[in-house]
């Protein structure tokens, strides 16, 4: 039950110190299931914050990537890269949409949208393009996409911010209507369909659509940053397929490569052709490994019903955390349960960080965010057992956070 390191201490002295960790170094894995360096097991409902789509060392994808790998890793965007094109070929019969941009993190993916945001403005002679982005939102820690997320904390100390963004609340189509009508430098909006960082906060299906209609409209690219709720976890394909739209601009990373660091900008009509030989471009960006990576993640996700049973599991899930918490839910103690699928936030009525630590002693990793709520990204692959067992583990450590002066 403890996380003392007796054998291999869990330090790096000389590793650049940007994150909060825990005193834990991962060995191994085998589906939902991790063991760190002293042998100790954990239960994964975090999957690497949602990256490890296929759990860990999956039957299927290990051979192909062993297979990529001594083929060819990298070969740079000077040669066609045949798997470029039937991942992008995928993407765009799961989205619905057109063309793909390759990157390798959910950050460049964004940056690659707010680039094709901007010169959609100057194509139409628009000198000075502003774009709509939202409070509580994050969408990466580059200059630019810092100034896009709606976090101070995340933007404290990396000023002067990019500007012409404008920023309004979540499901509010009057704010977006107020901060925006007479603006004619408006070129896009920019949102999370559920916010992952900003503490599992889902826009509403008909506010999703009443933004389409405005986005149509107005003229405006809708792009939808679906780099942590996309690739299946919600129990779609894509998280805003709930409310029946279809964006102009879908940055995707996180899931997509099952760990292999993989992004992609999906665009339709509106957005596809914007970008001309010269406008922008990144060495690793379709790599053959990554691009293996992405097409075995989709095959093996299609192939054995991984949507399917995010929905089934992720509501069962939730079912299971409602029930254990119900005392707490009605008492406000925690405010609310939220999410879809494998996404899920319990969001509690006073900070939780020390949850991740104690879970962890516990043998279940999990992350907190946005202060006071509980996420659970674990991998598509978890089954109700395991989900029963996560709910097993967090709730008494919650109900116990919660009694606590
Ligand atoms: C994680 C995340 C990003 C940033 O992705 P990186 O790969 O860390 O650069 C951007 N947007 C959302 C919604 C994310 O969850």
């Amino acid at each position: 039950m403890t996380v003392a390191s007796p054998k291999i201490e869990a330090s790096s002295p000389h590793v650049m110190n940007t994150y909060g960790r825990l005193p834990i170094a991962l060995s191994h894995g085998q589906g939902c299931r991790v063991w760190d360096v002293n042998g100790k097991s954990y239960l994964d409902a975090l999957g690497g914050i949602a990256v490890n789509t296929l759990g860990h060392n999956h039957a299927k994808l290990v051979p192909a990537l062993q297979d990529q790998i001594s083929k060819i890793i990298h070969s740079c965007n000077y040669y066609h890269v045949p798997n470029q094109e039937a991942l992008a070929k995928k993407l765009v019969e799961l989205s619905g949409m057109t063309n793909v941009f390759f990157c390798s993190t959910g950050l460049e993916a964004n940056e690659a949208a707010l680039k094709l945001a901007r010169k959609f403005g100057h194509d139409k002679g628009i000198e000075r393009p502003e774009i709509v982005v939202y409070e509580k939102a994050f969408h990466g820690r580059s200059i630019a996409t810092l100034s896009a997320t709606g976090n101070p904390k995340i933007q404290a100390g990396f000023g002067p911010l990019v500007e012409g963004f404008i920023r309004v609340p979540i499901n509010d189509i009057d704010s977006l209507k107020q901060a925006t009508d007479g603006n004619p430098n408006v070129v896009a909006v920019f949102f999370e369909a559920i916010q992952g960082e900003g503490g599992v906060n889902p826009m509403q299906p008909d506010y999703l659509r009443a933004l389409r209609a405005l986005c149509d409209e107005r003229d405006w690219l809708m792009m939808v940053d679906e780099v942590q709720c996309g690739m299946g976890r919600t129990g779609k394909w894509f998280a805003h397929q709930w409310a029946g739209i279809v964006p102009d601009v879908m940055p995707l990373a996180k899931g997509l490569g099952s760990g292999v660091p993989v992004g992609a900008v999906v665009a339709g009509p509106k957005a596809a052709n914007i970008f001309q030989p010269g406008n922008h471009g990144t060495t690793f960006g379709g790599n053959p490994l990554a691009m293996r990576a992405g097409v075995e993640t989709i095959r093996i996700m299609e192939e054995d019903g991984l949507l399917e049973n995010a929905a089934r599991v992720g509501a069962h899930l939730h079912r299971g955390l409602m029930k254990a918490l119900a005392a707490e839910l009605a008492s406000g103690a925690v405010r609310e349960i939220r999410g879809q699928g494998l996404m899920i936030g319990v969001d509690l009525a006073k900070p939780c960080g020390a949850l991740v630590q104690q879970c962890a002693e516990n043998g279940l990793l999990i992350s907190v965010t946005a202060d006071t709520v509980v996420r659970l990204v674990p991998p598509l692959i978890m089954n109700e057992a395991e989900a029963d067992e996560v709910v097993n583990i967090l709730c008494p450590l919650v109900q116990k956070l919660l009694q606590a002066p």
